[in-house]
């Protein structure tokens, strides 16, 4: 399960010591050992360091340093930092003892961990020396973490995320993700950010605060109000994920953590779209991009080129990426290239294809209908008796794969058929593209829509219309500005410029999905697999009687459509998603079905984990 599993605690501060003043006496008499004086404020600045480093940084501040080297008759060296911090050891190891005592709600809270199985890890500005004076101390006040790293014992303290890592290997919790850094210090807060964990920044009684409880309680309430503000928005700067008063909210915010989580937990896909991609297609989103910037628009033009390449070759054909899923891309092709006056025939055997002939109503072009059975292809006869008793045809549009059932359209005879007719052909090919081939000029395609989110197995966001450039040249048709591909294709090339924005982060997502489709193999490897994968779904169902729908002659290996019987669709669908199957509903209208897709980064082996699912839940 996808659950916060440790919790890592600062000590001072947040769980000890309200408002962190053991080592503040330590700063300002070290400093005063020199003759230099500083305020608490100034000494509390860099809190959360590994204190040699916190005293280092205090000698950077100007005024400080100035007066050192005044003191000193020499610009300050590391020898004088080592002795501030001898005279700072000394008054700290008197104090700690003194500064022990255990923040209010953390008993409570951690007895809360405990009872949720989460471990409770430590990271601490101390060294191993001062903590094992504090250890003792605390515990039997208490409270006792089941680990505990010094800024001494890694090879660097705050904000380097090594304490935290060496926590996470201590308590044997692999996720950073599943990990929650509670501190009072900036420190602690990007300390957390660097290991990647969740971070809470605790308010009341912190060293940012500064304040002892009592002065906390005797402050009139609006200046409290005033003082935890700005210590908020310290928090929230440095890049906090939660801002709690004080650890007894800090329940919830697991509870709130835990939610998301959840959200976040991986399934296996087995739909028409999106589609199940690897962790290294998501993480390469992990960057703001502007769309106008050079090396943006270079990636914008590599990738163009790569999905051309695929179908076509670039000098007489281009790819034009558009905003939106696959549907805005055969909108976009229907408004750009067909004529208002001119006849366009939509032969459709299913909901994809009846959705063209929606869109071309809407977009009040001139069309008519070819229909054939959803669990039949298409029949390439048909379509050339209408073209010869219909010579007003101008344009074919047709599906290739039709995902709604499974069915396979034979592309190559439909489009060679049109287009020896002299018609202009056009394909959604969304389901297919880059797991069948195409072979654009050969087979007389003049332009084919896709999307980045099926078998380039990339993430949903971006879909593309392939067409010659001369048709992307021509003058547009389009009625909408947006679905207008003349005036896309204007702008990205040469420039490799987005009219409008460009889903900067789909993008980046996309370049890495093709550089992984072109590391498998590219199209042979892809379809290998995907033919593999479709092997073993139909070998194991029909081992546990689920009968598919469509002939074996018309069927994809893209998805499957099987009867459901008396199956309840939704049942299946829980169980399954328990074990880390999504599966889809039928789409068929005439009798009950679910559909089970078979691409994406899915491999044989997940298909026989999911039948064996599916037999577990029948039994
Ligand atoms: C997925 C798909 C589409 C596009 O659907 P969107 O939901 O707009 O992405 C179009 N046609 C076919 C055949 C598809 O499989």
């Amino acid at each position: 399960m996808n659950q916060v599993k440790g919790v890592i605690f600062d000590f001072a501060g947040t769980t000890i010591d309200y408002g962190c003043f053991a080592p503040l006496k330590g700063f300002i008499d070290g400093f005063a050992s020199k003759n230099v004086s500083i305020t608490p404020e100034e000494a509390r600045g860099p809190m959360g360091l590994l204190k040699v480093d916190h005293i280092r940084a205090l000698t950077a501040i100007p005024h400080i340093n100035k007066e050192l080297q005044n003191n000193l008759g020499h610009s300050v060296t590391d020898d004088d930092v080592m002795e501030i911090y001898h005279v700072f050891e000394d008054v700290l190891l008197k104090n700690l003892v003194q500064y022990s005592d255990i923040k209010p709600f953390v008993v409570d809270c951690v007895d809360y961990l405990r009872e949720k199985g989460i471990k409770i890890g430590s990271t601490s500005g101390y060294t191993r020396e001062m903590m094992d004076f504090i250890l003792p101390e605390v515990r039997e006040k208490g409270y006792s973490p089941d680990y505990t790293v010094c800024a001494d014992e890694v090879t660097k303290g705050r904000p380097a995320p090594y304490m935290i890592w060496q926590n996470m290997n201590a308590l044997q919790i692999d996720n950073p993700r599943q990990v929650v850094k509670v501190g009072d210090t900036v420190a602690d807060i990007k300390e957390g950010l660097s290991a990647e964990t969740w971070t809470v920044g605790v308010v009341m009684g912190s060293s940012e605060m500064g304040l002892t409880e009592e002065e906390e309680k005797s402050l009139p309430k609006e200046e409290l109000a005033k003082r935890k503000d700005v210590v908020k928005q310290r928090f929230y700067k440095a890049g906090a994920d939660y801002i709690i008063d004080d650890l007894s909210e800090l329940p919830n915010v697991i509870e709130k953590i835990n939610d998301q989580l959840a959200e976040q937990e991986d399934h296996k896909l087995l739909t028409p779209g999106p589609l199940t991609t690897r962790k290294s297609v998501k993480l390469a989103q992990l960057a703001d991009h502007c769309t106008w910037d050079d090396d943006y628009k270079k990636l914008t033009i590599s990738v163009m080129n790569d999905i051309t390449d695929i179908c076509a070759n670039t000098d007489e054909y281009a790819t034009v990426l558009l905003q939106g899923s696959g549907s805005y891309a055969v909108e976009a092709m229907i408004q750009t290239f067909c004529k208002d006056d001119e006849k366009l025939l939509i032969v459709e055997n299913g909901a994809y294809g009846k959705r063209m002939v929606k869109q071309a109503e809407l977009a009040h072009k001139n069309y008519c209908v070819l229909s054939f059975d959803m669990c039949s292809a298409i029949d390439p006869e048909a379509v050339k008796n209408i073209l010869e008793s219909e010579p007003s045809i101008k344009t074919v549009m047709f599906v290739h794969s039709e995902t709604t059932s499974g069915v396979i359209n034979p592309i190559k005879e439909i489009a060679s058929i049109a287009k020896a007719a002299g018609k202009t052909v056009l394909v959604d090919t969304m389901s297919s593209f880059a797991a069948y081939e195409t072979n654009m000029k050969e087979w007389g395609i003049d332009a084919l829509a896709a999307s980045a989110n099926k078998c380039l197995e990339g993430l949903p966001g971006l879909s593309f219309v392939i067409a010659r450039k001369d048709l992307f040249e021509a003058k547009s048709n389009s009625k909408s500005l947006c679905l207008d591909l003349c005036d896309q294709y204007k702008g990205l090339y040469p420039d490799g410029k987005f009219r409008f924005t460009s889903p900067t982060t789909i993008l980046l997502a996309l370049r890495r999905a093709i550089d992984l489709y072109k590391m498998e193999g590219g199209l042979a490897a892809r379809k290998e697999r995907y033919a593999a994968n479709h092997k073993v779904l139909m070998e194991e169902t029909r081992k546990l009687g689920i009968k598919a729908i469509v002939d074996e002659k018309y069927q994809s290996y893209i998805i499957t459509t099987f009867a459901l019987e008396d199956i309840s669709f939704e049942k299946m669908y829980t169980h399954l998603k328990k074990n880390g199957f999504v599966i889809y509903p039928g789409k068929l209208t005439d009798i009950p079905t679910f559909r089970i897709g078979t691409i994406g980064d899915i491999y044989p082996s997940d298909i026989k984990k999911l039948c064996d699912c599916i037999k577990a839940y029948k039994k």
